[in-house]
C-alpha cells in the first residue's frame, strides 16, 4: 500500500499538520494537544532542543538559545549560533519539521515519510529549496512544495460546485501576501500576487513593546529595551495584549520587578485599550490596501469581480484589519475559515492528489490525473534569465509564467576562439542584468576553438512545480551540457552536509522522546493550576493566599524546567487542592 503522505504548512510563527481522512482535511494535534505549534527552537546547554510552546516559554530565561521567526531566514546564509555551534535555517527548521512529523506519527501510530509543504508565493527559488532541504534533513521526503495562498483557496474551494475568484488575504507573523486566485472547474489559478514580505503580526508586538519601553523611560529613566530577557519578556507581554484586544476592548500589561532601581524592584503596570492599539498600528494595517487594490487591478479585475475573500494568518484576528479588508471589498471576508489551519489543510489536499497518483500507478502502468482533485496553475512570481554582454538581462522565463515550464534560448561567442562561456543567472525584472538577485553560475567549458559568433549554445531553463530551477547549456557541435540546479550558491546545503545535518536530526529522536515526558509533565501542571485557580477564584482568604504562593512557585518552577522541582511542586499543590476540597466538603 502507497503510504502516507501529510500536508504541513510550516509557517514563521506558528506550524500546523493535516491530513485528509475520508475526504475531510483533519488538523492532526500536537503531543500537548493544541491544533498548531509555534515554530519556536530552543537548544539547551545540552544539545537538547524543544520545539513548540515549551521552547517559547523558555524563551525569556534563555534568550541567547531560542530560535524565533527563521522562515524569514531561509534561503539566506544567516547561521543561529549557540554554544559555538552553528545551525543553519535549514536545520532549525528541519526542528521543527521533525515535531511535526513525530506529532503526527505518534497520532498515527506509523511513521510518516513524505509530505507536502507550504510556502509564501513570494518565496524565490534559493527559499524553496531551503525548505525542501529542511524537509529531507527532517527524514522527510518531500513530495511538493506548494503556495500557501493556493493551499488556502484549495482547502476552501475544493467542495464547492460553482466557479469562483478568490482574493486570499494571508497576514500572519512575519509577511503579508495577497493573491487573487480563479477556481474554474476544479483548476486554480493564480491571476496575481503582492506583498510585503517585512509586514506581520510581530512589527504590531514591536510597536506595542516601543510604546511601552518609551513611557517606562519617560517615567523612571530606565531603558528596557537594553536587556534581550527583559525584552523578549516584553515581547511576549505585547503578544499576549495585542491577542486579547481582538476579542476584548482593553487589557492589562503587568510585569512585576521588570527592573532594578535604587529604591528596589520596579513594576511595569499598564493599561492597553483596543483604540490606542489601534491608533500604534494603524499605518501597518493601512498599507495592505493599496497591494489588495494592486494585486485586483494586476489580475485585470476590479473589486466587484471577487466573489470571496479568505482570510489566512493569525493577524487578520484583529477586527483593523478585517475593517481594511472591507474597505478593498465590501462584503468583508469569509468567516466560515479558520485562518490559522486553511494552510494545512489545503496541503493536505494536495498531499491527497498525490496519494492517489500513486495509487494508480502502482495498479495501472499509466497514471491518469484524479478527476475531482484539484490542478494548480501557478504562475512564476520573478523573470528568470541570464547576464549577457555589456550586463544586459536575457530573460528565458517571463514573470507570471505559468509552471512547471521549459524555455530555450541560444547564444555564440564574443571572442575568437573562445572556449568557454559563464551565464550567471539572475531572477529579478531590471534591465541591469546584475542588479537583479544572482542565484547560481551556469558554465560551459572545452568548446572547440572557432571564430566569435560561430558556436552556438541553447541554453534551457526547467522550472519545475516546486518551482525550482535546472538550467542547461548544451554546444550543438559537439553536444557536451551542463546542467546547474539552482540555489544561491553561498546558501547551497552539499550532499555532505546534507546527510551530517539528516543524522544529526535522527539522534534528536531520543532527545525528543525525553521531551515529550516533559511536555506531559507541562501538560498536568498547567491543568492542576488550572483547577487550583478555579478554586480559589478571587478570594483572599488565607487558604487561597497560600494556594497563589504555591502556584508562583509551580510556575517558577516550570520556567526552570528541572522536571524534579515541578514533581515536587505539583504534589504540594496537589495536596492543597485536596485540602480545599476538604474545606469546601
Ligand atoms: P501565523 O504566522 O499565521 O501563525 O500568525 C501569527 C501571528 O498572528 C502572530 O503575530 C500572532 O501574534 C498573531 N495572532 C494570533 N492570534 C491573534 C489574535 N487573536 N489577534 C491578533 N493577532 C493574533
Amino acid at each position: 500500500m502507497a503510504s502516507r503522505i501529510v500536508g504541513i504548512d510550516l509557517g514563521t510563527t506558528n506550524s500546523c499538520g493535516a491530513i485528509i481522512e475520508n475526504g475531510e482535511a483533519v488538523i492532526i494535534p500536537n503531543s500537548l494537544g493544541d491544533r498548531i505549534t509555534p515554530s519556536v527552537v530552543c537548544i539547551d546547554e545540552e544539545g537538547d532542543v524543544l520545539v513548540g510552546k515549551p521552547a517559547k516559554r523558555a524563551a525569556a530565561l534563555n534568550p541567547d538559545r531560542t530560535v524565533f521567526s527563521i522562515k524569514r531566514h531561509m534561503g539566506t546564509n544567516f547561521r543561529v549560533n549557540i554554544d559555538s555551534k552553528q545551525y543553519t535555517p535549514q536545520e532549525i527548521s528541519a526542528m521543527i519539521l521533525q515535531k511535526i512529523k513525530w506529532d503526527m506519527e505518534e497520532y498515527f501510530g506509523e511513521e510518516i515519510d513524505q509530505a507536502v509543504i507550504t510556502v509564501p508565493a513570494y518565496f524565490t527559488d534559493a527559499q524553496r529549496q531551503a525548505t525542501r532541504d529542511a524537509g529531507e534533513i527532517a527524514g522527510l521526503n518531500v513530495r511538493r512544495i506548494i503556495d500557501e495562498p493556493t493551499a488556502a483557496a484549495i482547502a476552501y474551494g475544493i467542495d464547492k460546485e460553482e466557479d469562483q475568484i478568490l482574493m486570499v488575504y494571508d497576514f500572519g507573523g512575519g509577511t503579508f501576501d495577497i493573491s487573487i486566485i480563479e477556481v474554474i472547474g476544479g483548476v486554480f489559478q493564480v491571476l496575481a500576487i503582492k506583498g510585503n514580505n517585512m509586514l506581520g503580526g510581530d512589527d504590531f508586538d514591536q510597536r506595542i513593546v516601543d510604546w511601552l519601553v518609551g513611557d517606562f523611560k519617560e517615567e523612571h529613566g530606565i531603558d528596557l529595551s537594553e536587556e534581550k530577557g527583559t525584552l523578549y519578556k516584553l515581547k511576549a507581554a505585547a503578544e499576549q495584549a495585542k491577542i486579547e484586544l481582538s476579542q476584548a476592548q482593553k487589557t492589562n500589561i503587568l510585569l512585576e520587578a521588570i527592573a532594578m532601581s535604587d529604591s528596589g524592584p520596579l513594576t511595569l503596570d499598564v493599561t492597553l485599550t483596543r483604540s490606542k492599539l489601534e491608533n500604534l498600528i494603524e499605518d501597518l494595517v493601512e498599507s495592505t490596501v493599496p497591494l489588495c487594490r494592486q494585486a485586483i487591478e494586476d489580475a485585470g479585475l476590479t473589486p466587484n469581480d471577487i466573489s470571496s475573500v479568505i482570510m489566512v494568518g493569525g493577524s487578520t484576528r484583529i477586527p483593523m484589519v478585517q475593517e481594511a479588508v472591507k474597505k478593498v471589498v465590501e462584503t468583508g471576508a469569509r468567516k466560515d475559515v479558520n485562518p490559522d489551519e486553511v494552510v494545512a489543510m489545503g496541503a493536505a489536499y494536495q498531499s491527497e492528489l498525490l496519494a492517489s497518483l500513486d495509487a494508480e500507478l502502482e495498479m495501472s502502468a499509466g497514471a491518469r490525473m484524479p478527476e475531482d482533485n484539484p490542478v494548480i496553475v501557478h504562475l512564476t512570481p520573478f523573470s528568470l534569465g541570464v547576464g549577457l554582454v555589456g550586463d544586459q538581462f536575457g530573460v528565458l522565463i517571463e514573470r507570471n509564467s505559468t509552471y512547471p515550464t521549459e524555455a530555450k534560448d541560444y547564444f555564440t561567442t564574443t571572442r575568437d576562439f573562445q572556449t568557454a562561456i559563464s551565464f550567471p543567472i539572475y531572477e529579478g525584472e531590471e534591465q541591469v542584468a546584475s542588479t537583479n538577485t544572482f542565484l547560481d553560475m551556469l558554465r560551459i567549458d572545452g568548446l572547440p576553438p572557432a571564430p566569435r559568433g560561430i558556436p552556438r549554445i541553447e541554453v534551457t531553463f526547467r522550472l519545475n512545480h516546486d518551482r525550482i530551477l535546472e538550467a542547461t547549456a548544451k554546444d550543438l557541435t559537439t553536444g557536451n551540457e551542463v546542467t546547474v540546479t539552482v540555489v544561491a550558491t553561498d546558501n547551497r546545503l552539499s550532499d555532505q552536509e546534507k546527510s551530517r545535518m539528516t543524522r544529526e536530526a535522527r539522534n534528536r529522536i531520543t532527545k525528543m522522546l525525553e521531551q515529550r515526558v516533559k511536555e506531559t509533565l507541562y501538560n498536568q501542571a498547567e491543568s492542576l493550576i488550572f483547577r487550583a485557580e478555579k478554586m480559589i477564584g478571587d478570594s483572599d482568604d488565607e487558604t487561597a493566599v497560600e494556594t497563589r504562593g504555591i502556584i508562583d512557585t509551580l510556575q517558577r518552577a516550570l520556567d526552570g524546567g528541572d522536571a524534579d522541582q515541578i514533581n515536587g511542586q505539583m504534589e504540594r499543590l496537589s495536596d492543597q487542592i485536596t485540602k480545599l476540597e476538604a474545606a469546601e466538603y
